[in-house]
């Protein structure tokens, strides 16, 4: 068959146009293209041979095409068209490496179309395709592919691909985080993996890619709930539009984030359970709030809080499914958690009370509970204790809070305590001070009137004991004489008790009293004198020692006169014979001081304390016979202290005493003042 033949064989024998048309096509043809004869050796070679093989049509034609294949392939491939040949199969693909001129083996693609005619293969049409390129990039793109799914298949992060909601393809990322086996999620509803609360918000997620959305919560194989964040972007899959979701496991976040809100809650309420016990310290009120908090804050059914006294324990507050009938009732050291806790006083959580050989119920359906003893200044003051039927609603973490919270409870009880003591301390206080106030009025209204009322009657005693003593005088013996100055001395005493206690009365009510200027010198000097009959009597040594000039004192003449009269008569008193009295009148600055001195009986240390207090008497076998009220000394203090002075005053025992008083100078007017008043000033 020569080439010539074959090429018009192939030709449709129609239109020209359509010849040229093919020709050229074959000859711009990237690909090689060329015809055999029945020998297998070639009649035409597109151009392009010489692009792809590196021959020209020329050098190719007269070749027989198996020249071209790779000589360890070239036996198989000449038999495998001869079996083309004997069988006429009219096409075929047969892939073979070939040789190129410049000695470069690659893999081509042949297809064959055999030329028959009169039912002979004549020869044949082969379209040789380079397939290395191809293979090439094909190879490329399975190991692009692989690395890629590697790439995915390891990453961290969990990813699906997911279309109508159903997972088409999830990495083992996702089937760790998800609690399933390999490929298992292939196939499954998304949803299955979402926990229901958060259905709708996965669903917004796959229907808005690209949208950011809140953490969605997801329930994994073996029940337990993680949170993931969770991010879907739009691609394509296989080839059809798809969601492909990456999810970020965020559960530890989420966790800490609960801890960090949970903890923050806590002393949230601790805050609050302090600032309403400080507020309030009822003790009952306190009881109330600390256990409500307690029950609070552990999320218990149940909780009682038993104070501790001397004898053991005692229910003082329960709440919840507590029994209210224990409420107040005793409860032995040896019974329950409750007591095991008091002995050791030491907290404890139990997650199983069916288990704990000290349990005894009295709340049902309780599994744990936790029991904390109350301790404020190192002293138990109760214990407290908190049940549940849910041991998983107990933790140590609220272990630790409610140990916290025990201890404000603690000493807030504690500052209730003492504040309800005191308060009750306080009314005792009030009720003892209102009667004492009551009796004290009482009796000054009974002396005063005993004192007012004795007047009368005493005048009239002492007029007609003077006119008895005038009428008597010659006829009277000794003894009648004696027992006359008796009655007389008597009424004396009677009288001056009875003047004491008006003007102290008079002081007390503070009224009436004038606020004259008057020279002390002449009231001191008075009293002395009138004393001197009586210190003579004793023979003493009586001195009188008064700064030159006049002392002005500014007050109530009559009871200055009685203060320092007061004094004197003491001293005399309690002096015995032939000792010494010295009266002192001077200035000191702008002070006035008045003293008596005297070497008498003095009063012994332990007795100094009351002295100035009324009705207060030393009591000593020396001036056991010396009459007195013991309401002396106070008046004078009373008196010094109305007119702004002070008492001053040293006493030993068995040596003598110093009774004094120091007293404001009165200004005298200034001589300006005085020319003026003459109306010197006037005349100026
Ligand atoms: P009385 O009327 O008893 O003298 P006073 O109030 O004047 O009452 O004195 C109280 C007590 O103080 C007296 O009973 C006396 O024991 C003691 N006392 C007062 N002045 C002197 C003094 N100068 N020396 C010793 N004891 C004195």
């Amino acid at each position: 068959m020569s080439a010539d033949q074959s090429k018009s064989t192939l030709l449709p024998s129609n239109p020209e146009a359509l010849l040229a048309h093919y020709q050229q096509m074959m000859e711009l043809a990237g690909d090689v293209i060329y015809t055999t004869n029945a020998e297998g050796f070639c009649v035409y070679v597109n151009p392009s041979v010489k692009q792809v093989l590196g021959y020209t049509p020329e050098q190719m034609i007269g070749m027989h095409f198996s020249d071209l294949v790779h000589p360890d392939s070239r036996q198989q491939v000449v038999e495998f068209y001869r079996r083309q040949f004997s069988r006429l199969t009219s096409q075929s693909i047969y892939e073979f490496p070939v040789v190129t001129r410049a000695g470069e083996t690659r893999s081509f693609e042949q297809v064959v179309t055999l030329i028959v005619e009169q039912g002979q293969a004549v020869g044949f049409h082969a379209h040789l395709r380079d397939m290395s390129q191809h293979k090439q990039i094909q190879d490329n793109l399975v190991e692009t592919v692989d690395s890629l799914l590697m790439v995915v298949e390891r990453a961290n992060v969990a990813l699906f691909v997911a279309r109508d909601e159903t997972i088409t393809y999830a990495n083992s990322a996702l089937e760790v985080l998800a609690g399933y086996g390999e490929n298992e999620l292939s196939g499954k509803p998304l949803l299955d993996l979402v926990h229901p609360d958060d259905h709708q918000h996965m669903q917004k997620s796959l229907a808005n890619p690209g949208l950011p959305g809140k953490p969605i919560k997801i329930v994994r194989l073996d029940g337990e709930e993680r949170w993931i964040d969770l991010a879907t972007n739009s691609t394509t899959f296989e080839s059809q539009p798809a969601i492909i979701g990456t999810c970020y496991d965020i559960t530890a976040r989420i966790r800490a984030e609960a801890d960090r809100k949970a903890y923050v809650d806590r002393l949230e309420i601790i805050r609050r359970v302090d600032a309403e016990l400080t507020q309030r310290l009822e003790f009952n009120y306190v009881l109330e709030i600390a256990l409500k908090a307690a029950v609070e804050l552990t999320v218990a059914d149940a909780g009682a809080l038993h104070l501790a006294e001397k004898e053991g324990l005692w229910v003082a507050q329960v709440i919840g499914k507590y029994p209210k009938s224990v409420l107040g009732s005793r409860w032995p050291k040896d019974r329950g958690i409750t007591g095991r806790v008091y002995r050791t006083q030491k907290a404890e959580i139990v997650m199983d009370v069916r288990e704990d050989p000290d349990y005894v119920p009295n709340v049902s359906n309780t599994l744990a509970q936790m029991t904390v003893p109350l301790i404020a200044h190192n002293r138990l003051i109760g214990i407290l204790n908190v049940q549940t039927a849910e041991p998983c609603l107990f933790s140590e973490q609220k272990f630790e809070f409610l140990m916290l919270l025990s201890a404000r409870i603690a000493s807030a009880l504690e500052n209730a305590r003492l504040y309800s003591d005191t308060q009750a301390h306080l009314v005792e206080v009030e009720k003892l001070y209102q009667q004492v106030s009551a009796l004290e009025q009482m009796k000054t209204q009974m002396i005063r009137v005993a004192a007012h009322d004795l007047r009368n009657p005493l005048g009239v005693i002492s007029g007609y004991l003077q006119m008895l003593h005038w009428d008597l005088d010659a006829t009277l013996n000794e003894r009648s004489r004696e027992h006359l100055h008796i009655i007389q001395q008597s009424a004396e005493r009677i009288d001056k008790i009875t003047r004491d206690i008006l003007t102290l009365e008079k002081m007390e009510a503070n009224q009436g009293l004038p606020n004259e200027q008057m020279d002390l010198s002449e009231i001191v000097t008075a009293s002395y004198e009138e004393f001197r009959s009586q210190a003579s009597e004793k023979s003493l040594d009586y001195q009188l020692n008064i700064a030159p000039g006049s002392i002005l004192a500014q007050g109530d003449r009559n009871l200055l006169a009685e203060t320092v009269g007061n004094l004197i008569s003491n001293a005399i008193k309690y002096t015995p014979e032939k000792g010494q009295v010295k009266v002192l009148l001077k200035t000191e600055g702008k002070q006035i001081v008045f003293e008596v001195e005297d070497t008498g009986y003095g009063i012994p240390q332990e007795q100094q304390g009351n002295l100035f207090k009324p009705f207060q008497r030393v009591i000593l076998k020396e001036t056991r016979a010396i009459k007195g009220t013991g309401l002396g000394l106070h008046l004078v203090k009373s008196i010094v202290e109305r007119h702004q002075g002070q008492m001053h005053f040293s006493s030993t025992y068995g040596k003598g005493s110093v009774f004094g008083f120091e007293l404001p100078l009165a200004a005298t007017p200034s001589v300006k003042a005085r020319s003026r008043k003459n109306g010197v000033g006037a005349a100026r």
